[in-house]
């Protein structure tokens, strides 16, 4: 299946049959479809894209991940049967040679990535935990109470925003996808129906609505114009307050190969670093980081108007581990592609052992990095069809299907219930969680496959 140009359009479209290369070529093979396919989206040239923080020009990108699905696009079975094309972009990872940035050199149109948003995070009870263990000691710390005003932004369906709602702090959401803001308004979470950014901000702040706290959880590397949503953090905040923003850190990516975590929504992948020019272009400066093991390794980044708040010896620290890995230098990034073409054989060769013994194959978490992963290796319908299904516990998910290799997505009693040998844990930040959860699925001779950083059997 080929993808076609779209006009002006950056993506191009994908029919029916997945976006991927059905022949799984290697990393960089030349004459594979992944490369005629880059031969037909290269009319925008990647050498002359411009870093989204500093202005400069990109380099090469350091991995590219082919042309791929948008991650959380999960069609139905009735949208593949209609014939209806499945928008797909390329996916490229690219890092600037003068501020160490670290982003995906095609940005999507958020109307596309937002317009049906299955994601809700309430379906998952680490990231519950996670929430109000943090919400708790944000309250502890900056003293927040009846007096007080917190904003998040892209607060989801209101699952941290809710800590706040029941301990009195006044609190405003602010969520772009429709159907998920609404489920917030409706568990009654003030939530605004907008993209944050400095517009949103200034009209905020004209409101007499200025923030103590400002929080951005996996929301930061997802705005495309960060200079924009930077300065609308400075225009959001009261002086002296705090923005607290939680991302995935960009070291993790580089050293334990979490090339899984890169999709279109997902434009940076930030490392100190790389930050300290972007705040301090819109006066304001990093106050203290945090690294943290949710998501595979995430930083909480504290930042503040400069001169406002005492900066904690952790920014100097973690600066100077990142220096002492040359975090600024192209050495970091040089072989990251042929570590992660690697990686894929290594998991390509055990799925087909298991296959040749003519034993089952199925995989857990349909999530946006099982998208990323299972259409890079080309694992589904049209490709190495080995996957039988895909378990997910998210009920907004069942019934429909993985983007671009159109797996079915069932719910997690499948694993008890049809038994496979083997389960592909693709939500791999989850494994203890879903280990425990199936503990009757492993009595029972169920092994799991974790993919990541090294292909290992559990
Ligand atoms: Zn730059």
């Amino acid at each position: 299946m080929f993808c076609q140009r779209e006009g002006k359009n950056c993506g191009v479209m994908a029919g029916q049959g997945g976006a991927w290369n059905r022949a799984l070529p290697r990393v960089g093979e030349s004459g594979s479809l992944v490369h005629r396919m880059e031969v037909l989206a290269s009319s925008e040239s990647v050498g002359k894209r411009l870093c989204r923080s500093c202005g400069g020009a990109l380099g090469r990108p350091i991995l590219d991940l082919g042309i791929q699905p948008l991650a959380n696009n999960l069609p139905r079975p009735e949208d593949l049967a209609s014939g209806r094309p499945e928008p797909c972009f390329p996916l490229r990872l690219a890092v600037c040679p003068a501020c160490w940035l670290m982003q995906i050199t095609e940005v999507v149109p958020p109307v596309e990535l937002f317009g049906n948003y299955l994601y809700f995070s309430s379906f998952s009870d680490a990231m519950l935990r996670h929430a109000r263990a943090a919400a708790g000691r944000l309250m502890a710390n900056e003293r927040l109470g009846a007096g007080s005003f917190l904003v998040e932004v892209a607060s989801n369906d209101g699952y941290l925003l809710r800590n706040f709602v029941e301990a009195g702090v006044p609190c405003l959401g602010i969520e772009p996808a429709s159907n998920v803001a609404e489920v917030a308004v409706k568990r009654g979470i003030p939530t605004l129906n907008e993209f944050f950014g400095l517009a949103l901000a200034r009209r905020l702040a004209s409101e007499g609505r200025r923030a103590d706290v400002v929080l951005g959880n996996n929301v930061f590397a997802h705005a495309p114009d960060t200079n924009d949503f930077v300065a609308g953090l400075g225009a959001l905040l009261k002086p002296g307050g705090v923005a607290v923003l939680e991302f995935p850190y960009g070291c993790e990516l580089v050293e334990q190969l979490e090339f899984d975590t890169i999709y279109h929504e997902h434009v940076f992948y930030f490392t100190l670093s790389a930050l300290l020019p972007l705040f301090a272009r819109h006066g304001m400066e990093v106050t203290d980081v945090e690294r943290m093991a949710i998501h595979g390794g995430s930083l909480r980044l504290s930042a503040a108007h400069a001169g406002t708040r005492a900066v904690m010896p952790s920014v100097a620290g973690l600066l100077d581990e990142e220096r002492g890995k040359g975090v600024c230098g192209a050495g970091y990034y040089e072989a990251f592609a042929e570590r992660v073409g690697k990686l894929r054989e290594a998991l390509l060769g055990l799925l087909r052992e298991i296959q040749g013994r003519g034993q089952s194959i199925a995989a857990y978490g349909a999530s946006a990095k099982g998208s990323t992963l299972l259409n890079f290796y080309g694992l589904g319908r049209g490709g190495m069809d080995c996957i039988e299904f895909v378990a997910d516990r998210s009920t907004a998910k069942q019934g429909r299907l993985t983007p671009g290799t159109h797996l079915p997505i069932v719910g997690p009693e499948a694993l008890r219930e049809r038994k496979p040998d083997y389960t592909l844990l693709l939500t791999w930040n989850f494994a203890e969680e879903i280990l425990g959860q199936q503990a009757a699925y492993r009595a029972a001779g169920g092994r799991f496959i974790v993919p990541l950083p090294v292909v290992r059997v559990v």
